[in-house]
């Protein structure tokens, strides 16, 4: 009886990996776990999970044996992990091995929002460039005011690199940081007011919920942007649409949304919003990383032995 029951839409590369580490039973989603009979299901010690749909109380129920929840992704705002500590489920994740990937999205997009590179390839490419001449001014990036709301692990690798470029950083988190002469802010209000560019950096889920509020972004400004790499719960959407949409804040750059891929369709109108799928992570390499990672976690947990990334 196989002990390993894998959730999510994984490649064909970490589910041939699967395959052949754990002989597990595979399905798309959450939703699936109920349809699987209950022989299965009472095999079940652990779950390789990937997705965003959540797994909560209800799912863990159906898999009484049930000891890991190992997710493929830093962000575990998917599981219900007070649910999983009231069970003695232990949850894991794969930090780390991102950043660098998530970082470099971050940086791309807001060079790409300043330096409008989007609408400056599309003038070139529509012939505007041999028609009509020099692509319009643009905004630089580069010495600028940046502050990143929640300096940890991939925050602090996005203020390395806005570092070099001679961005004047200030951040927030709940404490300060040991940190090369940049600026701490307590007050993420007062941190937006202090500088002109924001990337979100936080964890997701429900204690960080709009925390990026309509306050803090009518204290960024008229030349204020925006960037979101870590979860669309993260920011008042709604706000952040109207300050775009009147000209409130100068624009964003976002990794990240409610709702996704369904995002809210006004943001398709906004040429100073910079869209991407949420593929912060989604580089060959790192997401041979993060699966391996993964599966070193459900091998460890198989052989009784410490977890190598537990949250709980
Ligand atoms: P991390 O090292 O745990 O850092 C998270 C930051 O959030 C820390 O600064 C932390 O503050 C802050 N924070 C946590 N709980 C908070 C709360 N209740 N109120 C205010 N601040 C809070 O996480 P990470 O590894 O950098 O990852 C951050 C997030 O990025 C992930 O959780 C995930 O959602 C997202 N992500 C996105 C992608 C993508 O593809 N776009 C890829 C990977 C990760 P303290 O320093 O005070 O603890």
């Amino acid at each position: 009886m196989t002990a390993t029951l894998v959730i999510g839409p994984y490649s064909d590369s970490d589910r041939d990996a699967l395959n052949a580490g754990f002989d597990p039973v595979l399905v798309g989603g959450p939703s699936e776990v109920a349809a699987l009979d209950e022989s299965t299901r009472a095999g079940i010690r652990a779950v390789a999970f990937k997705g965003h749909h959540p797994f909560g109380a209800a799912e863990m129920d159906l898999l009484p044996a049930l000891g890991l929840v190992a997710n493929y992704g830093v962000g575990y705002d998917a599981i219900d992990v007070d649910a999983a500590n009231a069970r003695g489920i232990k949850v894991t994740n794969t930090p780390d091995v991102l950043n660098d990937d998530v970082a470099d999205i971050a940086v791309g997009m807001l060079l790409m929002q300043m330096r409008e590179m989007e609408h400056a390839s599309a003038w070139a490419r529509s012939g505007e460039w041999k028609a009509k001449g020099e692509y319009r001014l643009n905004r630089k990036m580069s010495g600028g005011t940046v502050g990143i709301v929640g300096l940890g692990r991939i925050g602090r690798e996005i203020a390395n690199r806005l570092a070099a470029f001679k961005m004047d950083i200030h951040y927030y988190a709940r404490s300060e940081k040991d940190t090369p002469g940049w600026t701490y802010h307590a007050d993420p209000v007062a941190l937006a007011g202090a500088v002109d560019t924001l990337v979100v950096a936080l964890v997701g889920g429900k204690d960080t919920e709009n925390f990026v509020s309509a306050e803090m972004i009518d204290a960024l400004g008229p030349r204020g942007v925006i960037a979101n790499i870590s979860r669309g719960t993260t920011i008042d959407e709604a706000a952040m649409l109207d300050a775009l949409e009147t000209g409130r804040i100068a624009g964003a750059a976002l990794d990240v949304f409610l709702g996704e891929p369904n995002i809210d369709p006004r943001f398709y109108a906004l040429p100073n919003v910079v869209i991407q799928p949420h593929q912060g992570s989604g580089t060959v390499e790192t997401r041979a990383a993060m699966g391996q990672l993964q599966r070193d976690n459900v091998a460890a947990f198989h052989a009784g032995a410490e977890l190598l990334t537990p949250v709980n």
